[in-house]
């Protein structure tokens, strides 16, 4: 069976998408379904303050082991490197382009550099169920580091069920965060979700 690295940004967004796999298994993108195993990868140093990224974390955690799903936590909180990097383009960044591209690219090449170190055949992200999120960057991002790594990445648009996987995890009683993670997105009224 084929494993699967899947990069979660944060249990809400996974809950769907990990019920979906776990019934149906993968959807590739010519719409045909393959089970495979996956594990679950938090790497989120984006996510700001220090106690947001915990309680995101701890709730990540936490719904991996209530729902039974293998899951791996890389913990390094590096915000002055995030920081460091965007602060060039505050202000002059009117769309946040180039800030979300590095966050996604930063995001992702680290959950490569672990599926390489252990035998994944693919990758992917629980970003692309958020109609919020820049799919055609997410998808960008992952096409260059699939090739780099030479692991296939995964796109799966999940948008469709992004009412339906709230809906789910708030019944699940997980934490539900108002803004996409960063510094930035707290003060940017289209992250505050209903
Ligand atoms: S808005 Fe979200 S995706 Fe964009 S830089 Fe901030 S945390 Fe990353």
């Amino acid at each position: 069976m084929k494993k699967l690295l899947i990069h979660t940004c944060c249990a809400p967004c996974f809950i769907y998408i990990e019920n979906d796999l776990k019934e149906n298994g993968v959807l590739y993108e010519d719409g045909t379904r393959e089970k495979v195993s996956y594990t679950a990868c938090w790497y989120n140093p984006n996510i700001h303050p220090l106690v947001e990224y915990n309680r995101r974390k701890n709730t990540f955690e936490d719904f991996c082991k209530r729902h039974e799903c293998d899951y791996v936590i890389l913990d390094h909180y590096d915000l002055n490197e995030y920081v460091r990097y965007v602060v060039e383009n505050v202000g002059k960044d009117k769309k946040y382009l180039v800030r979300c591209e590095y966050c996604y690219y930063m995001r992702l090449k680290e959950v490569f550099e672990y599926a390489k170190k252990n035998q994944y055949d693919m990758v992917s992200t629980t970003l692309t169920i958020s109609p919020y999120q820049k799919h055609e960057i997410i998808k960008k991002v992952g096409k260059m580091l699939e090739e780099e790594y030479q692991i296939p990445f995964l796109y799966l648009d999940y948008r469709e069920h992004f009412r339906e996987g709230q809906k789910m995890a708030r019944e699940d009683g997980l934490y539900m965060q108002k803004y996409c993670g960063c510094v930035f997105s707290i003060d940017e009224g289209k992250w505050k979700y209903e």
